[in-house]
């Protein structure tokens, strides 16, 4: 049962019900619901202070630590909104999300400091206030894996943990978020066009909070681990909405390394993890790694990218735990569909792939044909999804929004279909169908033969032009750690097991794939190349 309200409205009751939770775990650091409601209290009355009103916007510009998640209740606390800002990206693409979003005020991190100078110099954004936080904040002894970085000069930079400590006790005034207000902008890649800001609002992940709950049935019992990076909206409501929410602890490490990742597992043992099956594809393939390392799992979900069969069944045989795939979009705030915990994803007998899943309750799901009518049963189309996690918009931008969500429903640029029984399959992008020769290719479909070969860890299948068939299938692959094949071994594999228009021509082997700091493949790099 969906209780309505805000996304502020529902930690506040979690920190009512059990504040002696612990809400974050991060290396040797421990804090309690208590812990984060009194320092985003402080930071609150700090950001206030500091001439941050109502409807006022605070990047966010930090890893994922505990300044985080205080940063973001604390900007909801003063009646404003936290835009999540990727930590890798440079000066040009945050002086567009810092002006774009016109935010006011800065949670930054003090490795990015000097980028974050080198924009507010700049004299672009309405930035006043700049607050500067360590990886190490809430760190009881000097981790080396925690940041093994110099110390930065801060400068004019107030101290997060300073200001924790100088506004302790003292509680922000501030008329509470309605749920039709932006609780945090989260930027798209900009793939197609400038970056947008999709306006995630409190309704918004407050209902799809509510939906992880209540389909993962994830209770106090439970621990979730973060591997998503939390600026991206499978973090931002898979772990950190999700864990304040329950409430149960979120394990952090500040970014993705397999390693780390896999020590922060033996000492914390988490429950519960969604994230890029690029992440579990490196977690299964560190050395000595065992099905003992994953035992504390209850249920391991994959969202945002496609699940190679595979690779499921690899992590599977490495770990003894089955993949869910879930699929969703920034757009959503995360899931529109998942394979519910307990069942198996069909499989699709043409193409062999994973289903995506069941729509969540309360989800509209619509293929579209290309003149815009609904698809029958098995047909392919566009994915189009009304519902209550869909965001109302862009921010400050119409034009896009008209586009993007006519009428209120999101066309994901997805094509995919519905089965007879109800399920739907994500046949790829759009945008990255391959035309060889008049014939349509999905890259999706090559890359999950690749990924049956032994020795392939990591495949991505892009059209590259042909003077002949207009476009020609090219594969990009990296091997598992101790193997070793070549192209024409790869291509033989792949003309075996699919039809001749299909089978990659030519393949390269790589020492690495390019990636979004989420862990997606970029196949649009590999285009470029
Ligand atoms: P951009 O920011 O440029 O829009 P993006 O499209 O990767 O990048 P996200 O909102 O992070 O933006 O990702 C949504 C997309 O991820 C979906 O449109 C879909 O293509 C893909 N996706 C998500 N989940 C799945 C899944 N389970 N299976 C297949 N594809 C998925």
């Amino acid at each position: 049962e969906v209780e309505h309200g805000t996304a502020l409205d529902l930690f506040r009751a979690a920190v009512a019900r059990a504040p002696e939770t612990a809400a974050i775990r991060y290396f040797d650091g421990q804090l309690t619901l208590a812990d984060v409601d009194s320092a985003s209290d402080a930071l609150a009355v700090a950001l206030q202070d500091n001439g941050f009103r109502p409807g006022d916007r605070l990047g966010v510009y930090v890893q994922n630590n505990p300044a985080f998640v205080v940063a973001v209740v604390a900007a909801w606390k003063a009646g404003g909104a936290a835009v999540v800002i990727n930590p890798m990206n440079k000066a040009r693409e945050l002086s567009y999300l810092l002006t774009d979003s016109g935010a006011t005020a800065l949670v930054c991190l003090d490795e990015l400091l000097p980028v974050a100078r080198q924009v507010l110099d700049s004299g672009v954004t309405k930035v006043s206030t700049v607050i500067t936080c360590s990886a190490r904040d809430w760190q009881t002894r000097d981790d080396p894996r925690v940041m093994p970085q110099a110390e930065v000069d801060r400068g004019q930079a107030l101290d997060l943990l300073g200001l924790v400590d100088r506004y302790a006790g003292h509680t922000p005034v501030a008329d509470p978020p309605s749920p039709s207000d932006v609780a945090v902008l989260t930027y798209t890649s900009g793939t197609t066009g400038e970056p947008k800001g999709a306006m995630n609002t409190h309704a918004v992940i407050a209902f799809n909070a509510q939906a992880f709950r209540d389909w993962m049935g994830i209770t106090p019992a439970d621990s979730v681990l973060g591997v998503a990076p939390l600026f991206h909206i499978t973090g931002l409501v898979g772990h950190f909405a999700l864990s304040l929410l329950v409430p149960c602890p979120l394990v952090l490490v500040h970014r993705f390394q397999p390693e780390v990742v896999l020590d922060a597992i033996r000492e914390h043992r988490p429950t519960f993890t969604i994230g890029a099956i690029t992440a579990f594809i490196s977690l299964s393939a560190v050395e000595g790694v065992s099905a003992e390392d994953f035992r504390s799992f209850r249920l391991v979900y994959s969202g945002g990218a496609p699940v190679p069969p595979a690779v499921n069944q690899q992590f599977q045989d490495r770990t003894g735990h089955y993949i869910h795939n879930a699929y969703g979009l920034t757009e959503t705030t995360s899931i529109t569909h998942l394979v519910p915990p307990g069942t198996r994803a069909p499989v699709d007998p043409a193409s062999g792939a994973l289903s995506i899943g069941l729509p969540i309750f309360g989800t509209a799901v619509r293929i579209l044909d290309d003149a815009g009518a609904e698809a029958p049963v098995g047909q392919v189309g566009e994915i189009a999804i009304a519902g209550p996690q869909v965001v109302p918009g862009y921010w400050r931008k119409p034009e896009a929004t008209a586009s993007a969500l006519p009428d209120g429903e999101m066309r994901t640029g997805d094509v995919g279909f519905m089965d007879a029984d109800g399920w739907f399959f994500a046949v790829d992008r759009k945008k990255d169908m391959i035309n060889a020769a008049g014939y349509k290719v999905w890259p999706r479909e090559v890359e999950d033969v690749l990924y049956t070969h032994p020795a392939v860890l990591e495949a991505a299948v892009v059209g590259v032009p042909d003077a002949y068939r207009g476009e020609s299938v090219k594969a990009f692959v990296t091997l598992k750690p101790g193997t070793s094949t070549t192209p024409d071994d790869l291509i033989a594999h792949c003309r075996n097991e699919m039809a001749a228009y299909k089978y990659p021509r030519e393949i390269e082997i790589l020492p690495e794939l390019p990636k979004t700091p989420t862990g997606k493949i970029l196949r649009r790099h590999l285009r470029d190349r």
